[in-house]
């Protein structure tokens, strides 16, 4: 099968192709302007995210791991605090805790939305934590209302990582909440094949003070208040003004993109549907009230790796996400977790399987995704 017909995970040419020219133009213009990193572009679009968002302020740099790792920093989790989080994520999501010396305690997630569980993550709360990391995962907002109240009562830092989750929001009681403002910090990636991707690697942290944004501000450059003033020991995780020009033109058009990852799941659903793989796979559920924003398109499937090596042969790409748990990971062990620890997560790794899903795919594509599943089990 040549490669023009394999159907990718994500296409990232068939993207550019639509934005050529503005891209063009924002790069040429930063070129021109000589400013590099931060300046006006940065700050314009860091105005520009809160806005969409509906954050207070929103702060960028360098990355979506520099931006988890700056917002625990920011809210002063020390060595040794716990750090309450999911084992089904990508690692970035446990590894900022263990980078500033603190403490992962992994809780389980639920079967349907592979988000984590609140009820656990409440169970898991001791004197010593001091920060809680849920995962926005595949692009679909935790519950958060569940457990927001019991936070604030016990002074624990609420860190959003929206990395798969720009543009998501979830309705509850009236009141729409997007993702990355319901915490005091939502961490973002802007790698490029996250929904709103730069050309590079590229974060921000939303802040729902000024004072976080202030230290987060700090943070980025060195723990600089002012140049060659040191109040504390920051990082250096500043965007690139090229990117922050990329992303400002990317940010005119998520609205759509997220839009057509939309239909592009309604379409799955339906073709399952008339497939009738029920038996077979599961679909991703959309929790009432939920926007999701379809980052990844996550079924579950029987004899799962058999599948995937069946869709390559088809020439359709399918991946996993992700196929060890984070608590079974040999950096953790000293963690001291165990197989079984989390039958949730560990089971979903199992049966996961991620299909193409971007904005650009085509119904014809979804058509030949389904037929090809359909044919491995017999249909
Ligand atoms: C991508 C991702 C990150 C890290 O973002 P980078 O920009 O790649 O550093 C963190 N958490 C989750 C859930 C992610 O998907």
């Amino acid at each position: 099968m040549g490669a023009a017909n394999v159907i990718p995970s994500f296409d990232l040419k068939r993207n550019y192709a639509r934005v050529e020219e503005e891209i063009k133009d924002a790069v040429s213009r930063v070129l021109s302007s000589a400013q590099f990193i931060l300046g006006p572009e940065v700050s314009e679009f860091e105005r520009e995210a809160a806005l969409y968002l509906e954050a207070n302020r929103a702060v960028s740099c360098a990355s979506g791991t520099d931006a988890l790792v700056l917002a625990l920093m920011a809210a002063g989790v020390k060595p040794g605090d716990e750090v309450i989080t999911t084992p089904f994520s990508f690692f970035a999501t446990a590894s900022c805790i263990a980078r500033i010396g603190a403490k992962p305690v992994f809780v389980d997630v639920e079967p349907d939305s592979y988000n984590i569980s609140m009820e656990a993550a409440r169970s898991a709360i001791t004197p010593r934590t001091k920060a809680f990391i849920p995962v926005h995962l595949f692009g679909q907002m935790c519950e958060l209302e569940r457990i927001a109240g019991d936070l604030k009562d016990r002074g624990i830092v609420l860190a959003e990582d929206c990395a798969q989750a720009f543009g998501a929001h979830r309705r509850v009681g009236g009141r729409m909440v997007r993702a990355g403002t319901w915490g005091e910090l939502g961490c973002f990636s802007f790698f490029p094949t996250k929904n709103l991707g730069a050309y590079g690697d590229a974060g921000m942290v939303s802040c729902s003070s000024d004072s976080l944004a202030e230290r987060v501000l700090r943070l980025r450059v060195h723990g600089a208040a002012s140049t060659y003033m040191h109040d504390e020991v920051g990082i250096n995780s500043r965007l690139d003004a090229i990117q922050a020009a990329i992303l400002r033109v990317r940010l005119r058009h998520i609205e759509t993109w997220t839009e057509e990852r939309r239909e592009a799941a309604r379409r799955y659903g339906l073709l399952f549907a008339e497939a009738g793989l029920g038996d077979a796979i599961a679909e991703p559920s959309e929790t009432d009230g939920n926007r999701h924003t379809y980052h990844q398109y996550v079924i579950r499937a029987k004899n799962r790796d058999e599948l995937q090596k069946h869709l390559a042969e088809k020439g359709v790409a399918a991946r996993v996400y992700y196929p060890l748990p984070l608590h079974l990971q040999p950096c953790f062990s000293s963690l001291g977790y165990k197989k079984g620890g989390f039958p949730v997560s560990e089971r979903l790794c199992d049966e996961v399987l991620a299909l193409p899903m971007f904005p650009e795919l085509s119904a014809e594509e979804q058509e030949r995704v389904v037929r090809c599943i359909a044919e491995f089990y017999g249909r």
